[in-house]
């Protein structure tokens, strides 16, 4: 089962469909963005909800698919963890 996410276009803090994304704003320099390394990063997508107020931010799916990218986080960046393993 699919975690209860703002992505399905509904609010899980209020249950309101009123959800909207930036994900169509493909200007560049606009829209927040994650340097992996110099020249690699991820676009940040954010997911409003204008009844309450609720937001949060995704990395794009196609950049969570692209393997080159994530080889490089996995490289650079330290894997998080409750510090027991
Ligand atoms: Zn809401």
């Amino acid at each position: 089962m699919q975690a209860e996410t703002i992505k399905t276009g509904k609010c899980p803090v209020c249950g309101s469909n009123e959800v909207y994304d930036n994900s169509n704003k493909l200007i560049q320099g606009y829209r927040p963005f994650i340097n992996v390394s110099a020249v690699k990063g991820f676009t940040v997508i954010t997911y409003i909800c204008i009844s309450c107020g609720y937001f949060k931010e995704f990395i794009r799916d196609e950049d969570i698919k692209n393997e080159k990218l994530m080889n490089k986080v996995k490289e650079k960046w330290n894997r998080t963890s409750d510090g027991k393993d």
